[in-house]
């Protein structure tokens, strides 16, 4: 068995695998100790990758109007309506929604194809609604989207500050780097976020602000540097151009009272943070959605830079602003150009350089001018503005903001192509040709991530059925219009070697991004390609790529305060949730990680929850202009008063409520064009069910025709739970399958408890209650997995003759250990550490995506020891 080194699938940290295949899609996988993002470690996403590799739900065949048909066919059948709607109405009626989750390779092709040879920039990415903001607020302030920060930086940093980013969930091993330095060197962390999450755990200060006021608290910061003379004002003097009013203006309303008032914070604690800022100068400030998905992402980007520019903190070991990607290779579709505001290889459109690529392409038909950004684009969809649509590796009836309008859009878009590996998404509903692409673990190609280290992402299984990776699909389409020569790749490297010599085109030195030293590689050195970083450390000599080679401060103005609407009383944000990964295509295949959260919550203050009536647990109606989708509550005392926060990851085909998606107003960022999902005038309602229970089955049924559920994978089946209004006894016969049955149903009291049994063993059980209480789940899941003999009397009384006492909701998924058993062991053992925890009942002590969360357990029970 051979161990292959490969890149984990999800986010921008971009973790090197060490990956073992073991049999038929089966694999171990370990961290790639020599990879320089991880050293070894991978979170609890990582970990479980191998739950994922399957062929459930896998798309084996091409399909033209939901029959199955050739590869030949499929792709001129493509071809030809491309080659149609652009000769009837020309290049910009057709589009091309392509993704993060894409390597390189795959994103070159596409970005090629459309903006060389069709003749359109109309192609954008869902990079779009992660990081864009970043990429703007850069060319802004440096003239190149270039990140000039590294991994290494944050272990040689004395302060690291996090904006707007859940770094404990959503970039644990960067998170972990974090706690390691802190370790190391007493590096202090400042986290500047309006929710209090697990990575405040470990954090010197939070800054818990009012959403959206992040300019007013970095310009107050740049302010009272000025003031300390804590500026660099010879880095300042001799490297950065300063608008003429810059600092007068700045200094109006940036005081330390009133930008504390702006931001809804503490003096006290403004000071300290701004003092700790002056007196640091090895200090990094890592941001991510919470500061790129605003309607003022690009502004707010560009406060950050300023006071690292200012400051002379960049460009130099353990500084910097430090955009971190949501994806896994957000970073190489900024690199190819695969963004419908750049051209190709970090380059724009200006005339030089669509002259260059026009050249270098040998392009038949180079676009000029930028292309719809994603919003605009399924903006344009909706108006009959593009007649043929190509979706790649994502699902935008799910993700983009306003989902409904993409829907509809979708719907009467006259030609939709998705190429995806999963047979049936919200978005795939909608498409008249569906191309089954390679997964994780079959491609071939390189990633690069949030540091700009390029990484080898290599097959480990062969693609099943008749999947073929994204770089050939497009290739193929592209010759079968007529452009042969242009795409004669044959494998990866070959389009790697080409992006390469592109970025080195003309460059002498214009622009950072230049892969000239992988221009010449051969196939085999590709094959073997180390990870490497490009741009070794920017900006280390003072010069910006600008034509003046000074970067640029941009003045940024505090957004006024808006105050709640009547309507509206409330804030909605939307994130990420430890355990998933977007859409939950892969992570919702793995019953470890559905275990974290099962269902989608909306997390409320209490306070706000009691003045609606809502308790824990309650099904709860959230409503903003755009739409309204239900959620479970869950009272949480790191939300504001005010505010609220539902996750992204829930579909159509996960749940019949969590639809995060339709709740964002489609307005966007003037600068990046990204979506804000962060400041939605929402409110609540409780919603009233007649009843409400739990099925828990090998199988999920086909349909489930309650008013709410929401399915998720667990041991050797599927929890579905559910609420709705009517006779409960009909469920049994709608949702239990064909077996022997035990059933209870006690109607006075609005009891239904039902039991299905084939050959003896359980293979779905049913439990509704209209006022009662519901047996625990984990105990009954576990009957599913159980090799015994069903026990009828224990099955229908929802608990063992010899009870174990419940473990709750799991908290670390490696070693399945729940919130009971943890809080048990802290309480019982008088245990005050992690490490104390991991050494009695071993929770934390494999991937460490927990830590935080039993960090705060600790914290949470000696403080109620001490009230
Ligand atoms: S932090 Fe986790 S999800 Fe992100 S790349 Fe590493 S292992 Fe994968």
């Amino acid at each position: 068995m051979n161990e292959i080194r490969t890149t984990c699938a999800y986010c921008g940290v971009g973790c090197g695998i060490s990956a073992t295949v073991t049999g038929e899609r089966e694999m171990a996988i370990a961290g790639d100790p020599a990879h320089p993002a991880n050293r070894g470690k991978l979170c609890s996403k990582g970990t479980h990758l191998g739950e994922t590799v399957g062929l459930e739900g896998r798309l084996l065949h091409p399909e033209i109007g939901g029959k199955r048909t050739t590869w030949e066919r499929a792709i001129r059948h493509v071809a030809r309506k491309f080659a149609d709607a652009v000769a009837r109405h020309g290049p910009d009626s057709v589009a091309f929604y392509v993704s993060g989750q894409l390597l390189t390779e795959d994103y070159y092709v596409a970005n090629k194809l459309m903006k060389g040879f069709i003749g359109s920039a109309n192609i954008d990415t869902n990079s779009r609604l992660c990081m864009s903001s970043a990429v703007a607020g850069h060319v802004r302030a440096f003239g190149e989207d270039v990140v000039p920060v590294g991994y290494d930086d944050l272990d040689q940093a004395d302060l690291i500050v996090l904006v707007g980013s859940n770094t404990a969930w959503c970039h644990p091993v960067v998170y972990q780097r974090i706690m390691a330095a802190r370790e190391a060197r007493g590096t202090k962390l400042v986290v500047i976020d309006p929710r209090r999450t697990e990575t405040c755990e470990g954090a010197d200060l939070h800054l818990q602000l009012r959403p959206g006021s992040d300019v007013a608290l970095m310009n107050g910061l740049l302010a009272y540097c000025s003031d300390k003379g804590a500026l660099d004002t010879a880095f300042l003097h001799a490297h950065v151009a300063v608008p003429g009013n810059f600092w007068k203006a700045l200094q109006c309303g940036s005081d330390l009272w009133t930008t504390s008032a702006a931001c809804d914070l503490s003096p006290v604690d403004v000071h300290a943070f701004f003092e700790l800022f002056a007196r640091t100068r090895r200090t990094v400030t890592l941001f991510s959605q919470g500061v790129n998905q605003s309607l003022r992402g690009t502004d707010q980007v560009n406060a950050i830079v300023n006071v690292h520019l200012a400051t002379g903190r960049i460009g130099k070991p353990g500084t910097g602003p430090f955009s971190i990607t949501g994806q896994p290779n957000a970073m190489g579709g900024r690199e190819v150009g695969g963004l419908a505001t750049t051209l190709a290889a970090h380059r724009d459109f200006a005339p030089g350089n669509i002259e260059d690529v026009r050249r270098f392409w040998a392009a038949a038909n180079i676009a000029t001018k930028p292309g719809l950004k994603a919003v605009d684009l399924f903006r344009a969809v909706g108006e009959g503005r593009i007649k043929a649509l190509w979706v790649m590796a994502t699902n935008p009836a799910v993700s983009l903001p306003d989902a409904s309008m993409v829907r509809q859009a979708l719907a009467a878009c006259p030609f939709v192509v998705v190429s995806d590996c999963v047979a049936e998404t919200d978005t795939s509903r909608f498409a008249h040709v569906k191309l089954p692409a390679a997964a994780w673990g079959e491609k071939d190609g390189t990633v690069t991530n949030s540091e700009r280290t390029i990484s080898r992402q290599r097959a480990l299984f062969p693609p099943p059925g008749e999947a073929r990776p994204d770089w050939w699909i497009v290739t193929e389409v592209a010759r079968a219009m007529g452009w042969r020569n242009a795409f004669a790749y044959d494998r990866p490297a070959d389009i790697y070697r080409e992006h390469a010599r592109l970025s080195a085109y003309r460059n002498g030195g214009a622009r950072l991004f230049d892969l000239s030293r992988h221009a010449a590689l051969t196939n085999a050195e590709y094959d073997a390609l180390e990870p490497s970083q490009w741009g070794a450390r920017p900006f280390a000599d003072g010069r910006f790529p600008t034509p003046d080679g000074r970067a640029r401060l941009v003045a940024v103005e505090a957004a006024p305060q808006g105050g709640a609407l009547r309507k509206w009383p409330l804030t909605l944000n939307t994130g990420r949730y430890r355990d998933h990964w977007h859409t939950m295509t892969r992570t919702g295949q793995s019953p470890r990680l559905s275990q974290h959260r099962r269902e989608p919550l909306v997390e409320m203050h209490a306070l706000d929850a009691e003045e609606h009536g809502i308790d824990e647990g309650d099904l709860v109606r959230v409503a903003t202009p755009q739409g309204a989708s239900v959620f479970r509550a869950a009272l949480s005392p790191g939300q504001r008063r005010g505010e609220v926060f539902v996750p992204i990851h829930w579909t159509d085909r996960q749940s019949s409520g969590g639809r995060a998606g339709l709740l964002p107003r489609d307005l966007v960022d003037p600068h990046s064009g990204q979506p804000g999902f962060k400041t939605t005038p929402a409110r609540v309602e409780k919603l009233a069910f007649e009843w409400r229970g739990f099925l828990i089955a090998r199988s999920r049924p086909e349909a489930i025709p309650t008013a709410y559920f929401t399915a998720v994978r667990v041991g050797e089946g599927w929890l579905v739970e559910l609420a709705g209004d009517g006779d409960p006894e009909d469920l049994v016969r709608a949702l239990l399958p064909r077996g022997d049955r035990a059933e209870n149903v006690d109607r006075a009291r609005g009891n239904v408890r039902a039991a299905a049994i084939d050959g003896g063993l359980l293979i779905a059980a049913l439990y509704v209650t209209r006022d009662g209480k519901l047996p625990d789940r984990d105990w009954l899941i576990a009957r599913l997995a159980a090799a015994e003999e069903a026990n009828s009397v224990e099955l229908l009384a929802g608990r063992s003759a010899t009870p174990v006492p419940p473990k709750g909701p799991i908290v670390c998924a490696c070693f399945d250990v729940g919130l009971n058993t943890i809080v048990d062991a802290i309480a019982g053992q008088s245990l005050v550490t992690v490490e104390d925890v991991g050494t009695a009942i071993a929770a934390g002590t494999n991937c460490g995506s927990c830590r935080p969360a039993i960090q705060r357990l600790i914290g949470e029970i000696k403080e109620a020891a001490h009230a």
